[in-house]
């Protein structure tokens, strides 16, 4: 970028919303991948208002500048790794949130964070569930742009299921406002769900609209432990097919004594795997649905099942589960997989993939979000010895291949990224992957939004 671009930039936005000074944009170079191919952008815009996005993209066109959006930098799949002497868009700075109790709606600037809508939701007595592990660290804006899941999703649906409304600044700075506190919007092609798992390389978004609903019911909670990982599928295959959870979540061994090392609470280090399971049915029947999720467990093999009422006791659990990252990346370096199958085939991909740790001799924690079908098997590697790092790339791509070959997806929720791009035509085949390059020209044909991401 040369330095009349700059002062371009900087007269069109102003110089408070742009960061220039290298030891400041270190810190919007990576995501939580940490990944060491960052580039290192010119600068980082902070912008507080639509219309400095609106200018920064009508420069960045005019220019032919890369521009990477960014939330907060949690992503794990490298999407928002910053691109060579290009722009890091950063919403961090737009943050207000607008909750309507009368549509039952939060209009929600992108910066703000999945934890700030809750709470201010919650002051209204409503939820917004996505709740990805990341809630208290992730923004909006991230969510809508990986169509994030979680933990309730199970239940209550993903990110996308939330969206009612975006207001969108496309690669030429022009903004379009798709949808809006209407329940239902046929008018038009479906162009805001076209927005949601983008992936910031179709627009920025600056403003959504997202649906709430009535506060939670109190949760009842059960924790199985079983001696294997594939009986502890097949009871969650069992569960799916009759019941309806609002969390089923899998540890394997390795994932429940890294965060036994990581904040002890007391589970079971020597079982094979867990299964945490949550019922909020209303009308005081979610102690009875916890017990029928139990006798499907006792009758899957489950070695021991523990079961409360009590919600604090059951977020203790939840907490555990939401710690797994962390705790695992003490161990050392890792490549994240987030594959996911159609549920029943659970018990083939979890078999599959303790036979690829086995074959390239790599460690394999996993969890799940297992009522989905969806996993996150975690390769630990040492980056610092090539043979490791051989290895474990080659379980990297051969996980992703095992769920393609069960009909399943590379990514459930975490998006393609930077980091799995290689696989995606695998999955999607030649005329899907033509199309979503046909839709990425017509919406941004210098290709200057998020370039390297996904395609
Ligand atoms: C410990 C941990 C646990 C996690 N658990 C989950 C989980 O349970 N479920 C889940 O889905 N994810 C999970 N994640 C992944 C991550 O938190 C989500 O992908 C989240 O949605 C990313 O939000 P972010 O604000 O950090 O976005 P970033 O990482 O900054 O960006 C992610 C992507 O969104 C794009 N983007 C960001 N903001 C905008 C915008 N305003 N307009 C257009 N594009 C934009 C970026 O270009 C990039 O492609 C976890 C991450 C961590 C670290």
């Amino acid at each position: 970028m040369s330095d009349d671009a700059l002062r371009d930039l900087l007269d069109a936005v102003g110089a408070d919303a742009v960061v220039t000074r290298p030891e400041s944009i270190e810190a919007y170079r990576r995501d939580w991948t940490g990944d060491a191919s960052a580039g290192m952008p010119r600068a980082v815009v902070r912008p507080r208002t639509a219309e400095q996005v609106q200018a920064t993209m009508r420069w960045a066109s005019a220019h032919g500048i890369p521009v990477v959006p960014r939330g907060a930098g949690s992503g794990l799949s490298g999407g928002s790794l910053a691109v060579e002497g290009g722009v890091t868009l950063s919403l961090d700075r737009m943050r207000a949130i607008d909750i309507d109790p009368d549509t039952r709606t939060a209009v929600v600037e992108p910066g703000a964070l999945n934890a700030e809508v809750k709470a201010a939701a919650a002051a209204f007595g409503l939820w917004y569930p996505p709740d990805p592990s990341s809630f208290e660290i992730c923004s909006i804006g991230g969510n809508v742009a990986t169509n994030a899941g979680g933990l309730c999703c199970v239940k209550y649906g993903v990110t996308t299921d939330y969206v009612l409304g975006l207001d969108v600044v496309l690669a030429d700075g022009t903004l379009v406002r798709l949808g809006g506190k209407r329940i239902k919007d046929v008018a038009g092609l479906p162009l805001l769900k076209l927005f949601v798992g983008s992936e910031g390389t179709l627009g920025v978004v600056t403003r959504a609209t997202l649906r709430l609903i009535p506060r939670q019911e109190p949760a009842a909670t059960l924790v199985a432990t079983f001696t294997d990982v594939r009986s502890a599928a097949e009871a969650v295959v069992a569960i799916g097919a009759r019941l309806r959870p609002s969390m089923l979540e899998l540890m394997d061994r390795a994932s429940i004594n890294a965060v036994e090392d990581y904040r002890p609470m007391g589970l079971d280090r020597t079982v094979g795997a867990l299964l945490l399971a949550q019922s909020d049915a209303a009308g005081g029947i979610c102690s009875a649905e916890v017990q029928a999720m139990e006798s499907v467990c006792r009758a899957a093999g489950a070695s021991e099942c523990f079961t409360t009422d009590d919600p604090q006791e059951g977020e203790q659990f939840a907490r555990a589960r939401r710690d797994a990252f962390p705790a695992i990346e003490r161990l050392g370096s890792l490549l994240l997989e987030d594959v996911g199958v159609p549920i029943p085939l659970l018990p083939d991909l979890l078999g599959g993939i303790e036979a690829i740790a086995t074959r390239h001799a790599v460690r394999i924690p996993v969890v799940a979000h297992a009522g989905d079908g969806n996993t996150h098997p975690i390769i630990v590697h040492d980056a610092a010895d090539p043979d490791s790092v051989a290895r474990a790339r080659a379980a990297f791509d051969e996980v992703m291949a095992l769920a393609i070959s069960l009909g399943g997806t590379i990514t459930g929720e975490h998006g393609v990224g930077r980091l799995k791009k290689g696989a995606l035509p695998d999955q999607l085949g030649p005329h899907v992957m033509a199309l979503t390059r046909r839709i990425k020209d017509a919406l941004d044909p210098a290709g200057i939004l998020n370039p390297g991401a996904i395609l």
